[in-house]
């Protein structure tokens, strides 16, 4: 399955496949916050776990930017385990059988985790370039999106230095959200007449 480290953009591809490999449903997600973290202290930035799991990572400006504002790249280290019912597959041990499918990647009988391993996998690329000409970069790896947003929920104000926040958790290709992953319910009451519906 190696193959999936070949795609392009390579720098991001290789990510993601590292993040397929480690079991990360939603609220077990210790394995990969500990794999954030030494991710960031081995590029050698400031990492930084909070009290809930998030993991922060912040990359200097290069030469020349640091009077710019600060972007922070969003994206949420657990995934949602769902699989088949013919599928033996354990999400707290196993890494996700992911490959090449024609134009697609895809996993073996389970969900593919690419909500958000694509996000995380980007910002990553972008915190390993030493290619790149950038204000000050910050990475928030959110934890527990998937089941009551408990990660964003209990970020500490003050602990985002950033002015920008993109969240790299778009469902659409080729767009980007500008704020934070998040939804909110809504009760609505209204009154209003029956008709009968058209034949
Ligand atoms: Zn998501």
């Amino acid at each position: 399955m190696s193959e999936i480290k070949n795609l392009n953009p390579q720098r991001v591809w290789k990510h993601f496949y590292s993040l397929t490999q480690i079991p990360r449903p939603s609220k077990k997600e210790a394995k990969v916050i500990e794999y954030m973290k030494n991710f960031g202290e081995n590029l050698g930035l400031e990492t930084i776990v909070d009290h809930v799991g998030n993991v922060i990572i912040r990359k200097p400006a290069t030469p020349g930017m640091e009077d710019r504002m600060g972007i922070i790249f969003q994206g949420h280290v657990d995934m949602v385990p769902q699989k088949n019912s013919d599928k033996v597959h354990d999400f707290e041990k196993d890494p996700i059988n992911a490959y090449v499918d024609g134009d697609w990647v895809t996993a073996d009988g389970t969900t593919l985790g690419a909500d958000n391993g694509m996000g995380c996998a980007a910002a990553m690329a972008v915190l390993e370039a030493d290619d790149l000409v950038h204000c000050p970069v910050e990475a928030l790896f959110t934890m527990d999106e998937e089941t009551g947003m408990t990660g964003a929920e209990n970020l500490k104000p003050g602990i985002i230095k950033g002015d920008i926040l993109m969240n790299l958790d778009s469902e659409d290709e080729g767009e980007l959200y500008v704020g934070c992953a998040g939804g909110v319910d809504v009760n609505v009451s209204m009154k209003y007449d029956m008709v009968d519906a058209p034949a």
